[in-house]
């Protein structure tokens, strides 16, 4: 008999559907349910669940739960819903994640690097001005986090030609990259980037990380592109760092409260992109197939993949 392996998700309808479908079809070897489908004689054998945005105490039905695979990247809502140490949890790391990321990051990059934000401000007012062209090379992006996403970013931009920092928790020894890690390496990569990108984690130690002295330590007239979490960035320090003109323009793809309220004084700031989280949207067929391969590989070895800290909060 195949394991039964719950899919356990605060989804609406259609979208959970999807994901069950893409999910089955990539792992025919494992009976994925709803929970509601899994008779009471069963519950007791389930080991692993698959997880997305789940109500906490629907997985309080597995009394042998072992581990449970989400199909987000960030955790930090699953650690702070399941705060005890029972459950190991895997977050998805997923190479096509990476790509997707990376290309949104060369995207927005460009965006900053290409003036789009000046000349589209110019258009509203019928202003012909031609701005003196900065070559990639004459750039310096900064990248904080250089996990699955940041790596990935980086490599882009540097095959782009744009001079490429990273930052990081553990010190990193990359081809083409000048790596920082620590709070003076923070200050230093702050101080050298005309472009930040945050790929962090939301943690205990990250929130809250870019704050005014963040701020003050960056390059007067940097920029900000975040499309890690809202929670990250002091916004009001952010807000008041581009009043003052010491940012020239942030690049918003997530926000403390999501969706942004309609009466958010945020939406009107004309030194501020803001998109509803769209930077990296998971596949579900990737995802679906590296999902699989974890939960195939759990069941034939008994090996359970790479599990969050949660200690470290990632
Ligand atoms: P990851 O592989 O866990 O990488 C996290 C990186 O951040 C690592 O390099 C880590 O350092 C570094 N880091 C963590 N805590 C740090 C600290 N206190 N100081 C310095 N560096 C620190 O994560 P990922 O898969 O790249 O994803 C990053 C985040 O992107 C996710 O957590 C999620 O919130 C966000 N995300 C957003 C979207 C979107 O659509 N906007 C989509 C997917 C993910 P080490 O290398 O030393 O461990």
């Amino acid at each position: 008999m195949k394991p039964i392996v719950p899919f356990v998700h605060s989804l609406s309808e259609g979208v959970a559907l999807a994901w069950a479908d893409a999910l089955q079809g990539a792992a025919p070897d494992i009976d994925i349910r709803f929970v509601t489908d899994i008779p009471e004689a069963e519950l007791g054998k389930v080991e692993v669940a698959i997880v997305a945005n789940p109500d906490p105490a629907a997985l309080t039905s597995f009394p042998n739960l072992k581990w449970v695979q989400s199909l987000w990247a960030g955790v930090e809502r699953i650690l702070r819903e399941m705060p005890g140490d029972e459950v190991q949890i895997v977050r998805l790391i997923d190479p096509q994640l990476g790509d997707t990321m990376a290309e949104a990051v060369l995207a927005w990059t460009l965006y900053l690097h290409r003036s789009m934000p000046t000349y589209a401000a110019q258009q509203a007012e019928r202003i012909w001005l031609q701005h003196e062209l900065r070559t990639a090379s004459e750039r310096t992006i900064g990248i904080l986090g250089l996990g699955n996403l940041g790596l990935k970013s980086a490599e882009r931009l540097t095959q782009n030609g744009f001079n490429v920092l990273g930052w990081s928790r553990s010190a990193k020894d990359l081809p083409g990259v000048t790596t920082f890690n620590g709070a003076d390496g923070l200050a230093e990569i702050a101080a050298q980037s005309d472009i930040i990108v945050v790929l962090l984690p939301s943690t205990p130690d990250t929130r809250g990380l870019l704050d005014a002295r963040f701020i003050s330590n960056m390059k007067r007239g940097g920029s900000l592109i975040n499309f890690a979490r809202g929670d990250i960035i002091e916004r009001d320090d952010l807000v008041h760092g581009l009043e003052a003109r010491q940012i020239e323009h942030a690049v918003l793809d997530v926000f403390a409260v999501e969706p942004l309220p309609e009466t958010d004084p945020l939406w009107g700031n004309p030194h501020i992109t803001i998109l509803p989280h769209i930077s990296a949207p998971t596949t579900k067929r990737t995802a679906s197939e590296v999902v699989a391969t974890n939960i195939n590989g759990y069941f034939t070895t008994g090996k359970m993949p790479t599990t969050v800290s949660r200690k470290a909060g990632y």
